[in-house]
């Protein structure tokens, strides 16, 4: 049975081309399932009714299981969703002043092992298909609608997901075949229509594949920095060793031309005593002197076992103060969620740690309206 969140654009076009039906069927049956956020075929009342029951019978709309839904204090709201056998990943909304931000993952785990991130420790468990992927964002708008979302964006009539950010759990360009296929499907005015410079995806740094991604769709382009010089780096972030960071650089700069925004954004996690001296800024000054960038500087998030700590405020300010002398801009991210362990780098999808017993009688199927 054919899971229509699985098929991009194209071919949900080509879906209906072999059925014989014609192109715009495509265009109304993937604004029932990416806009009105509709699981039910039977309830698409402007098919006929024999396409109806045919669509029925080929095809579905199967959204993600809910394993647990936790909302924060600070309204930062986390979706827990099965990826079979025992494995989990999550999905994170982020509400803001005029938007709704959906931390998107990629993979189940991640093989790449950067030695501060929660999701690194648990290993590579697998890729997460196209309809894994958009499924994050289909439930998310579909669950905050039903539970009456609040936001000015909302009022507008605008979907609660303004903007996705591919920062979850796992490498994107790593699963470069089932991400591409959903990027469109965000892009696209029949699917979530939302623009490129609305989509951003964080990438470790796989140099060949940010030229592919740059030609197949590109979208805003994060790049996990982290280092400044390839010794560090070559700990902090392994790929390094692969694609060291004179590649790296590079790649950022052919990817620019392509790109939505005029920069790419570096982000820097600021682990205590390792990265964060002065001399780091100095060297990060001139390592990006030909590349247009911002910097986002990240608080590093603890989770159990990382063995590093964070850089104290005043010094994360100072390195942000450093670099901003130097002519860059430099923001410091705001750590929203941390008290369920949404934060950047704390989600693991802990089902086998430390739910697994109890989630044996608690997994609950995603509500049904
Ligand atoms: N795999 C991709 C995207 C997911 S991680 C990547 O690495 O870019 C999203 C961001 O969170 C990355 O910049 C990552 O390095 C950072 N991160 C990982 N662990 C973290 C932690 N414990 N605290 C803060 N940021 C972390
Ligand atoms: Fe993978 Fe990104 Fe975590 Fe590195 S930081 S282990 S690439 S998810």
């Amino acid at each position: 049975m054919t899971n229509l969140l699985d098929l991009a654009p194209s071919a949900l076009a080509a879906f209906f081309a072999e059925r014989g039906e014609k192109p715009f069927r495509a265009r109304q049956v993937s604004r029932w399932v990416h806009q009105r956020f509709v699981a039910d075929v039977g309830a698409m009342t402007d098919l006929a009714k024999p396409l109806r029951e045919r669509l029925a019978a080929e095809a579905q709309v199967r959204g993600p299981t809910v394993i647990r839904d936790t909302t924060s204090a600070d309204g930062t709201r986390k979706w827990l969703l099965d990826a079979g056998n025992g494995n989990a990943v999550e999905a994170v909304y982020i509400p803001e002043d005029d938007r709704g931000t959906l931390c998107v993952s990629s993979q189940a785990g991640c093989a790449l092992d950067c030695a501060f991130c929660a999701t690194g420790k648990q290993g590579f468990n697998r890729n997460l298909t196209t309809a894994e992927i958009v499924g994050q964002l289909w439930h998310a708008n579909r669950a905050l609608l039903a539970d009456g979302v609040t936001g000015s964006w909302v009022e507008h009539g605008r979907p609660p997901i303004t903007n996705v950010v591919l920062m979850g759990m796992g490498e994107p360009l790593a699963n470069f075949d089932h991400v591409v296929p959903a990027l469109q499907l965000m892009l696209d005015d029949n699917a979530y229509g939302l623009s490129r410079r609305r989509v951003t995806l964080s990438t470790s740094g796989l140099v060949p594949l940010i030229d592919r991604l740059r030609d197949a769709c590109p979208v805003a382009l994060a790049v996990s920095l982290h280092a400044p010089n390839d010794e560090l780096r070559d700990r902090l972030v392994p790929i390094n060793r692969r694609h060291p960071l004179r590649e790296l650089m590079a790649a950022c700069v052919r990817y620019l031309p392509a790109a939505p925004r005029d920069f790419v954004t570096f982000e820097y996690v600021m682990l205590d005593g390792v990265n964060d001296q002065p001399r780091h800024a100095a060297e990060l000054v001139a390592l990006t002197r030909d590349v247009p960038c911002k910097f986002n500087l990240i608080p590093f998030n603890p989770f159990p076992g990382a063995g590093f700590a964070v850089t104290p405020r005043e010094r994360i300010v100072a390195f942000q103060q450093a670099l901003q002398e130097a002519g860059l801009v430099a923001t410091i991210r705001k750590t929203r969620g941390d008290d369920i362990d949404a934060a950047c780098g704390q989600l693991a999808g802990q089902v086998r740690d430390r739910t697994k017993r109890r989630l044996a009688t608690r997994i609950v199927p995603a509500p049904v309206h």
